[in-house]
């Protein structure tokens, strides 16, 4: 180990806190963890010169690869203007841009609405506040619970935390959270009392966390219907979804739904900066005006950061300019292809897809064992429980998503 590893590592050992991480397992004197100091296009390097396909796009935020001559140009050309001024009291350049070119992506008349926050958890709190504040400005006070999906993740701030139904992760916030009706799917919807509904949330086309969990087709455009009969509010959160993942820009394209609040995050800037968005209709705007009194009194310190949306707007640019989308489709087709390839390995219970998404569930306890293995064979991934998620950047070209797979296959137990 080179001196500087040492060093990074004692003081991460010593001072770092890491997420989602039992600490006396990560500082323990065996592990080690890897230092990731570069990366460029689908490959991450770390401190110790060993290079790695980045299996799960850094959870799941990159999209155009690392490191792209492009987004790093954009970036660097507004570092030397400004890196940050504050969008409250004031408008900015590229947050002006995004935001119509955002709106731009769906049709007139529809998300008209942008607004800017952090991370996948804050644009989803802005979604549910804004969703009860709606509903106190418009005489329906008595809206104000919403309707989640068991399993489902949102993110872990305290609001967005209480839509979630991943027990491990958030039994011992729920009775601190917002008010919510779990429901399994659609069918059960029909239990609740729509009239006592402000939303309903949900993870488009797939669970995300829930181990990479695919919705029956159709199931986002019957939630979307029984929402219009009901009156109630549809909030999708595309943090995961967003930007190619299911090979359209947004999953909700695929059933031809619009919700009426759309999240936004993690692959908002191309996965290179915190950056979030909440997409809304002009029929909500309008409950906030009028009496200064009905504004949304919300707002974080880095809102509509202009590095951010630098980030962003070049990101866009390069869909169009590198076609990102129509030159994905060969490569979902050929991840099904070698997905099923290991779909009949003894120690694989189970592949699960949606567009450039996988979820390889094997046999109980090998999740975290087969993903150290694959370290060594060039891939870095995480798994959730025994399920290994396998979602690299929509970069990858040429033999990259076969290596992916064959690190995998290597890594599993006879
Ligand atoms: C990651 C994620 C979030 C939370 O986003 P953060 O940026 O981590 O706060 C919310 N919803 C989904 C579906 C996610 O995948």
């Amino acid at each position: 180990m080179t001196p500087d590893t040492r060093r990074w590592i004692e003081a991460d050992k010593a001072h770092g806190w890491h997420p989602f991480t039992p600490q006396d397992a990560w500082t323990a004197p065996g592990h080690e963890p890897l230092v990731i100091v570069r990366g460029e296009g689908a490959w991450l390097w770390d401190s110790e010169g060993r290079r790695y396909l980045d299996g799960n796009s850094s959870i799941w935020t990159n999209i155009h690869g690392h490191g792209h001559p492009a987004i790093n140009a954009a970036i660097r050309r507004q570092l030397d203007q400004i890196a940050h001024s504050s969008y409250l009291g004031f408008a900015n350049p590229r947050a002006s841009e995004l935001a119509a070119r955002l709106a731009g992506l769906f049709p007139p008349g529809t998300l008209e609405r942008v607004f800017f926050s952090d991370d996948g958890s804050t644009a989803m709190e802005v979604a549910l506040k804004m969703a009860i504040q709606y509903r106190l400005q418009t005489g329906e006070p008595a809206r104000t619970r919403f309707a989640a999906f068991h399993n489902a993740y949102h993110g872990d701030t305290m609001g967005a935390a209480s839509l979630g139904g991943v027990s491990r992760f958030f039994d011992r916030f729920r009775r601190f959270g917002m008010p919510v009706d779990f429901v399994a799917g659609l069918d059960q919807l029909e239990a609740l009392d729509p009239a006592s509904l402000a939303a309903v949330v949900i993870e488009p086309l797939i669970q995300g966390v829930n181990e990479m969990r695919p919705w029956p087709a159709g199931m986002l455009r019957g939630l979307r219907d029984w929402c219009d009969r009901h009156g109630v509010h549809l909030v999708l959160d595309e943090v995961m979804t967003g930007f190619g993942r299911t090979g359209a820009m947004f999953a909700c394209q695929r059933e031809d739904v619009i919700p009426d609040f759309l999240c936004l995050a993690k692959g908002l800037t191309g996965g290179y900066l915190p950056l979030a968005a909440t997409l809304t209709t002009a029929g909500v705007y309008d409950a906030f005006r009028g009496d200064p009194g009905n504004a949304f009194y919300y707002g974080h310190s880095y809102t509509a950061n202009p590095l951010g949306c630098a980030a962003a707007l070049a990101s866009l640019d390069l869909f169009e300019q590198e076609d990102t989308l129509p030159r994905l489709q060969p490569e979902i087709r050929r991840m099904g292809e070698l997905l099923a390839g290991l779909a009949g390995h003894p120690r694989v219970r189970e592949v699960r897809q949606c567009g450039y998404i996988a979820g390889i569930e094997l046999a109980e306890g090998l999740g975290e064992a087969t993903c150290l293995a694959a370290r060594r064979h060039g891939l870095l991934t995480r798994p959730i429980r025994d399920t290994l998620v396998l979602m690299p950047p929509l970069c990858t070209r040429g033999g990259e998503l076969e290596q992916a797979v064959e690190a995998i296959r290597r890594s599993l137990p006879a």
